[in-house]
């Protein structure tokens, strides 16, 4: 099949740059010298004739094979249409106040990261760093001190794959990756060796901590939306509550101040209509914000955790013994949500895809003959 050949820059360009398709996960970044971040975009600064890169093989926009994806890097037994590769589900925080007042919610993600450091299981981690102006870049921390001080979400891209490309030309040799589902799935490509001579650098990804999503906002959209909203009032961070919330949260010095959602999602990074995965499926572990029956602020101290690998599993059994995650019961009901919530994507994604194409036989960059993605169409 035609879509299945991998091809080169000048395809990449038309197929998803200029399609509107890009996410900027960084994956065609560092590998070459001819493509770079800029300002939220992933830029082409020279053209290069090659007709096959890995460019275009890593790329998690171009066409992808699901299912070998699936049963070459989990096990096919432990699998959920809506949720993907599943080994368990948690309900976590960091033991530490400390980590947990600089995190996100629970600080699952940081506490995770800073273990493997410790530990030896990795010797890098690739975080996301953002320095007060709202756009992240990959960050390359070797100490817990470097992974504490960079939490918190960014909800504009940050290249992380590019950095994870660079870390591990540079001497890193037991990387962990924080990623998103589009950075996620690019990893995962980079996995099969589409270019055996060339891909050895994969071999140093030791670890993928998923982060579900939603979707990212595009960069200056939402500089515009928070100049317009705030004015120069400092701004320490963002949150997405649950949807029933139907607001942004803009964290201040001063407290929580809210954004009505439907002035927030004409800033939604147009890439992400088309993004079929909420839960990170193709991570070690993925981990998102908390549902309680105690209601958000509550929940908003803690993290839902997918288990998906062994080697996620090991993490997280550690983490349990060494007493660095809080575990509590998971409320009944909060599987189905979450598996509610992955569809209603997965749904929306496919429905875009197909408005664009044209043809519900061509899905762009998935398969329509995928038989997870058939479940689910139902
Ligand atoms: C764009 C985006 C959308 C999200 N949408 C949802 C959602 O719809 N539902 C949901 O439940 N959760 C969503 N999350 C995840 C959620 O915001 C938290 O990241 C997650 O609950 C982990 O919390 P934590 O306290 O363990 O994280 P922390 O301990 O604070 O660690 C977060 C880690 O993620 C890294 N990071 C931050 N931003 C990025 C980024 N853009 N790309 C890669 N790495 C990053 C940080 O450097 C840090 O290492 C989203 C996150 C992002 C970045």
């Amino acid at each position: 099949m035609e879509k299945r050949q991998i091809k080169g820059q000048k395809e990449l360009r038309e197929k998803v740059l200029d399609a509107g398709l890009c996410t900027n996960c960084g994956a065609c970044l560092n590998l070459c010298p001819y493509h770079a971040s800029y300002q939220d975009n992933m830029i082409i600064i020279d053209s290069c004739d090659r007709e096959e890169g890995r460019c275009y093989a890593f790329c998690p926009r171009t066409y992808t094979d699901l299912q070998s994806l699936r049963q070459n890097l989990f096990n096919p037994d432990e699998f959920t249409p809506e949720l993907g590769p599943f080994k368990g589900f948690y309900m976590t925080r960091a033991a530490d106040p400390k980590v947990r007042r600089s995190a996100q919610h629970g600080g699952t993600v940081t506490a995770l990261l800073s273990l493997a450091l410790q530990e030896g299981l990795i010797d890098a981690a690739v975080i996301a760093e953002e320095g007060g102006t709202f756009l992240p870049a990959g960050f390359v921390a070797k100490t817990p001190l470097e992974v504490v001080q960079r939490a918190r979400s960014k909800f504009v891209v940050s290249p992380n794959v590019a950095a994870f490309n660079q870390a591990a030309k540079s001497g890193s040799e037991k990387i962990g990756v924080v990623a998103t589902p589009c950075q996620a799935l690019a990893l995962a490509k980079m996995r099969l060796k589409p270019f055996p001579q060339k891909d050895g650098n994969i071999d140093k990804l030791h670890l993928v901590i998923g982060l579900f999503c939603g979707w990212a906002l595009s960069w200056r959209e939402l500089k515009s939306l928070l100049k317009g909203k705030m004015g120069e009032n400092s701004i320490i961070g963002l949150d997405i509550p649950p949807s029933k919330h139907h607001s942004l949260e803009i964290h201040t010095p001063n407290g929580i101040r809210e954004i009505f959602l439907d002035e927030v999602l004409p800033a939604v990074r147009k890439a992400c209509q088309y993004c079929y995965d909420m839960t990170a499926e193709f991570s070690d572990v993925s981990v998102g914000s908390a549902r309680l029956p105690e209601g958000w602020e509550a929940a908003r101290g803690w993290n839902q955790v997918i288990v998906r690998t062994r080697m996620g599993q090991e993490l997280m059994d550690l983490a349990r013994s060494r007493g660095l995650l809080e575990f509590r019961d998971m409320p009944e009901g909060n599987w189905e949500k979450l598996k509610n919530a992955s569809v209603n994507k997965k749904r929306a994604a496919i429905q875009n895809l197909v408005q664009r194409s044209g043809s519900t036989q061509d899905l762009l960059y998935l398969d329509y003959q995928d038989p997870v993605l058939r479940t689910i169409m139902g």
